[in-house]
């Protein structure tokens, strides 16, 4: 790996003060920060894995429809509302005798979403009412331009304009459409220091009144403005059944730094850990286009707000599909149970995880302090808010060996609480090891989180190791 500090001596003793070369880590770096910036909520990071995983070869097989496939056959499964996805390589053997090789990582991210009816006008301005998704850094959301995106609904109406309903499933037929409005539209303004001396020291921030955005100012009447935001966004929200509306920082991603070793931008957690398993998925069936196991990356939502719904981690969604390609498999026997394919199933829980912070040195045990761009970190907890085992962080350990990388460790300061992610519920969902695991990074469920640019490739090269595996 790199060490900056030498390169910009050796860049200053020789006369050159430009920049270090990129390193292939680096390189993947901004393709990632391209991949996030168009992936501004869970929709659109599994419409971005989508238009991946089809440039890749990868075919779309409804939920509602069959999940056979022959070995080497590379398909998705996107859940019903679209913020969820689960890709997989069907393997040459039965995932009964193999088990499978699964990737999991988490779409959602902590952000502000817009309330049903968001909105008013006041002191001369029009705002849109936000409620909160996760447990965000509310202050870090003052003062930033923010963009629009997410789902937005209609009801489809037949003759004389009274709903549509299925012929198949008796129901309403209700259509999503996705929503970019790339520009930045709104802003949170923080209060003056003038006005409250004492926000330094105390300043809590009430999410009911204070994060709230301004879209217009002077505009006029409210019908105005929705008729502002219809022209810019497409978004009409007299004419709108239903949506589901993300505010989002609309600053693109960015490489920071004297060396450019750092990204900064909103979703490191966990979209970095979810552009590694589909990066390593599509590099590892490059590799080999027929594996012995079945490959799997599954990509969850809700997990900011504790992993329970339709696609979340604690869902069957995962354990229903896997099942099914089991059942379906040319080579298992008629006489297995597709349940057993659990037994040998490993999980790769990704996660981003918490970098040792200059300013907060105190905060890590000493022991445990995983750096910025030293490698990918194992993160275990013996009150099971981590999945990892003393055999799978081994397991682990081994994979980043075989891929050249180096590894790092985390246990939270015991007189601190330890977050959680889905990897316990993945291993409670499926009887199945799991380790847990993250890039290190600072700032998390900030507007503008900062990771390693070299960690990124480093971990997509112990997860395609993974896959490929050493059969
Ligand atoms: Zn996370």
């Amino acid at each position: 790996m790199t060490d900056p500090v030498q390169l910009a001596q050796t860049a200053l003793a020789q006369g050159d003060v430009s920049l270090p070369a990129a390193t292939e880590h680096r390189e993947a770096a901004d393709d990632y920060i391209d991949w996030l910036h168009q992936s501004p909520t869970p929709f659109h990071a599994v419409t971005s894995c989508v238009r991946q995983l089809q440039a890749a070869g990868f075919v779309a097989r409804p939920h509602g429809g069959s999940l056979q496939g022959a070995p080497g056959e590379r398909m998705y499964v996107v859940h019903p509302d679209g913020k969820s996805l689960i890709a997989l390589v069907i393997g040459q053997r039965s995932p009964v005798d193999t088990g499978y090789a699964l990737v999991a990582a988490h779409t959602d991210s902590p952000d502000l979403r817009l309330r049903l009816n968001p909105l008013s006008q006041a002191a001369g301005t029009t705002v849109l009412a936000t409620q909160f998704h996760g447990g965000l850094i509310r202050r870090a959301w003052f003062d930033r331009p923010l963009a629009l995106a997410g789902a937005a609904y209609q009801i489809v109406r037949g003759k004389g304009g009274s709903p549509k309903f299925s012929e198949v499933t008796g129901m309403p037929v209700v259509t999503r459409r996705l929503v970019h409005l790339d520009a930045p539209v709104a802003i949170i303004p923080d209060l003056a220091i003038h006005l409250d001396r004492e926000k330094n020291d105390k300043g809590a921030v009430n999410p009911q009144t204070m994060l709230n955005a301004i879209v217009a100012s002077g505009v006029g009447s409210l019908d105005e403005v929705v008729a502002l935001l219809a022209a810019q966004s497409g978004v009409d929200f007299g004419d709108l059944d239903g949506f589901d509306l993300h505010l989002v920082p609309a600053a693109r991603p960015q490489r920071v730094g004297l060396d450019r070793s750092l990204v900064t931008g909103p979703r490191h957690d966990d979209l970095a850990m979810v552009w590694c398993g589909l990066r390593a998925l599509i590099q590892s069936v490059q590799q080999e286009p027929e594996p012995v196991r079945t490959q799997v990356a599954a990509f969850f939502d809700a997990e900011e707000t504790g992993s329970l719904t339709s696609s979340g981690a604690a869902s069957s969604f995962l354990r229903d599909v896997l099942l099914r390609v089991a059942r379906r498999h040319v080579k298992t026997a008629k006489s297995a149970d597709a349940e057993q394919a659990f037994a040998h199933t490993f999980c790769i829980s990704a996660d981003m995880a918490h970098a040792w912070h200059p300013n907060f040195q105190d905060l890590h045990d000493k022991q445990h302090a995983p750096r910025i761009n030293q490698g990918p970190v194992i993160k275990a907890n013996a009150s099971d808010r981590y999945a990892t085992t003393g055999e799978t962080a081994a397991t682990f350990a081994a994979l980043c060996e075989a891929a050249g990388v180096r590894v790092q460790d985390f246990v939270v300061k015991q007189d601190m609480a330890c977050g959680t992610t889905i990897g316990p519920i993945t291993s409670a969902q499926l009887a199945a090891r799991v380790v847990d695991v993250g890039c290190p990074m600072w700032a998390m469920h900030s507007t503008h989180e900062t990771c390693g640019a070299e960690d990124l490739g480093a971990m997509v090269a112990v997860m395609q190791k993974f896959f490929v595996g050493g059969v």
